[in-house]
């Protein structure tokens, strides 16, 4: 058993909200790895987090090779030369050219020896038995080198790297057929709330549908995780904390929302620091103040807000890197794009950061211009679903004005497709 201790428990504050960047600080900093090694076929390891560094086994290519159909031979050439053998892709056979003469070759085909450039057939005569190339092609000209895409003995990819559909060519080009990886780690999710209704069910007055499931276990799915629904939570501390207990024996990590502010019927918060410890609580940051985080035994508590907004954008500057983290993977932080606003806000409050819902269209030029979701809300699901990405207003700024520089955080950096 490797050990699982994950955080220390000395560090806790709700004196002071937490900036951004130290509230990221201390989830990428205070967590560590917890998921387990496996080998997979390759073809199964899409999306995982690699488990070892990957050093090139062998050239690729392995030999030297034709890049088209055509004629090879040894440069420079002067006349008219006899074609003397015939190679295709896969001929395992050795061919041997001697000066002054020439091969048929065909794309992917291993070079013979003595040659060194290929001709294209488009730009060859051929007269019985002999072959006329032009006479200007540079030595090295449509022939591909042992080696020339990835050198024996080179470092590919380190451990901890997202596979990506790109890597998985690279890993079979050696032979890979297997690989270590990431185990999946488990995260249970549950929502918090006398007031929700699972879809499917009849409404009555005063109820609202859980939206948050389905949207956090979708955006879940984007990272390696295997989730369990806990479903709905009714405002019930009893009933809160004995569930938390149960699931945190069997998990990584507990996903909720709601019920994570301070009023009477928010019990989220109670529970942990009954049953565990909580490290931060209360975040400086629009939307998502209530953003929680603590541990009870060796499970991590990731708590979000239970507004659909807050809890989305809290899901993916927050628990993302979390998940990414205890996964074994290597947290990368979203490029920001810097972008002219297309929006004017006179008064933006200052200590804080903000987060709001935009999407970029074309302005002069062409040039991209960040436009706003008008309404801020931290309830409206629409503004969610117009954007296609986050404007980030930093604490500093008090107000913005059209043609302002604004950073843009397209979702695609959070793996969301467009
Ligand atoms: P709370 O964090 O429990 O104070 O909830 C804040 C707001 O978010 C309230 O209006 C809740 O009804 C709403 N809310 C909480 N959880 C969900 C959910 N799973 N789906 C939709 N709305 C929610
Ligand atoms: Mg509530």
């Amino acid at each position: 058993m490797t050990s699982r201790k994950l955080l220390n428990d000395c560090f806790l504050t709700d004196k002071d909200r937490l900036s951004h960047e130290e509230c990221l600080a201390i989830l990428t900093s205070r967590l560590s790895v917890v998921a387990g090694i496996e080998e997979v076929p390759l073809g199964k390891t899409s999306g995982r987090w690699l488990a070892t560094d990957i050093t090139a086994p062998r050239n690729v290519p392995m030999h030297d090779n034709s890049a088209v159909d055509g004629y090879a031979f040894a440069a420079p050439v002067t006349g008219p030369m006899p074609v003397v053998t015939h190679i295709v892709a896969g001929d395992l056979r050795n061919h041997r050219l001697e000066p002054g003469q020439a091969a048929r070759i065909f794309t992917g085909a291993v070079m013979p020896e003595g040659a060194d450039t290929v001709a294209m057939q488009e730009d060859c005569t051929v007269n019985g038995d002999q072959v006329s190339v032009p006479l200007n092609l540079k030595r090295g000209a449509n022939a591909r080198r042992a080696g020339e895409d990835v050198a024996e003995g080179s470092a590919v990819l380190q451990s901890s790297a997202r596979l990506r559909p790109q890597d998985m060519a690279a890993l079979a080009s050696f032979g890979l057929a297997r690989v270590k990886v990431r185990a999946p780690i488990r995260v249970a999710i549950l929502s918090n709330g006398d007031e929700l209704l699972e879809p499917g069910a009849e409404i009555a007055q005063g109820q609202v549908y859980d939206s948050n499931r389905a949207m956090l276990q979708a955006l879940i799915d984007t990272l390696p995780c295997e989730v369990t629904d806990l479903g709905i939570l009714p405002d019930n501390a009893a009933l809160i904390e004995a569930t938390l207990t149960e699931v945190a024996k069997t998990h990584d990590v507990i996903l909720t929302s709601g019920g994570a502010s301070r009023g009477d019927e928010d019990h989220i918060i109670t529970a942990i620091d009954n049953l565990g410890t909580r490290h931060l609580w209360q975040i400086a940051v629009k939307p998502g103040r209530p953003m929680s985080f603590g541990q009870i035994g060796d499970c991590v508590f990731l708590g979000l807000p239970g507004n659909p907004v807050a809890a989305f954008v809290c899901f993916l500057l927050y628990v993302r890197p979390s998940l990414t983290v205890l996964g074994g993977g290597n947290h990368q932080e979203p490029v920001r794009f810097p972008v002219a606003a297309g929006f004017d806000v006179p008064d933006k409050k200052p200590g804080r950061r903000e987060f709001w819902r935009g999407w970029l269209e074309p302005g002069d030029g062409g040039r991209p211009v960040a436009h706003k979701f008008a309404r801020d809300g931290s309830g409206l699901i629409s503004g969610l679903r117009q954007a296609t990405g986050l404007i980030e207003i930093t604490e500093s700024m008090t107000s913005v004005a059209k043609g302002d520089l604004v950073s843009f955080l397209p979702f695609t950096s959070f793996g969301i497709d467009s």
